[in-house]
């Protein structure tokens, strides 16, 4: 029989052995699960780190892939301070420069592509390199939030590790391992935000 929350607190049960993993661990740590009619609600025998089934990694890259969405250049226009751009690709480009002409020239830019290529050669602001995240995350928050079925979607993906996998972007893409991965985090931590919001 599994042991049930009541039969832990009359026995005062603070914590059990994983049978996998073999660790002393407290009752928190275990799913508390319903076995069925005959055997009724109790904690697994397995803890949380052995039950559950690895988080699986989820690689994307072009607006084509299984995860295209998460890409920037998804052509899921995004309205941000009463301004709409096609991409977030768009909105990260053009808020590289304090120049509004030069912003105005990336943000209406037929393709994310071009919008990417443009944002070389702009002014940038001097504080870019401390701002872009946020910037980023901005976009990401628009898009995840305007787009019904992009949010839920995304919320889709569980506790996967998301990845964008370009083979030279060695700070937001994963790079084949050499990358910061910082794209992918930040979809995760947008995914966190709105599992939360509900
Ligand atoms: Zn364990």
């Amino acid at each position: 029989m599994p042991l049930t929350k009541e039969e832990a607190e009359a026995r005062g049960i603070k914590s059990k052995v994983c049978v996998k993993c073999e660790v002393d661990k407290p009752l928190e740590d275990f799913p508390y699960e319903h076995y069925g009619s005959h055997l009724g609600q109790g904690y697994n025998s397995y803890c949380r780190d052995c039950y559950s089934p690895k988080p699986t990694d989820i690689y994307f890259w072009t607006r084509h892939d299984s995860h295209g969405y998460c890409s920037n250049f998804y052509r899921s226009p995004i309205e941000i301070d009463g301004k709409v751009y096609p991409t977030v690709e768009h909105w990260y480009q053009a808020s590289k420069t304090p120049v509004p002409d030069e912003h105005e020239m990336i943000r209406s830019l037929p393709t994310p592509r071009q919008a990417k290529f443009a944002g070389y050669h702009v002014a940038l602001r001097p504080d870019w390199e401390e701002v872009k995240e946020e910037v980023m995350l901005v976009g990401l928050r628009a898009k995840f939030t305007q787009y019904l079925d992009l949010k839920l979607t995304l919320i889709s993906t569980g506790d996967a590790a998301l990845h964008e996998n370009s083979p030279w972007d060695k700070y937001w893409g994963y790079a084949k391992g050499k990358g910061q991965d910082r794209l992918g985090i930040l979809l995760m931590q947008v995914r966190e935000e709105l599992k939360a919001k509900g």
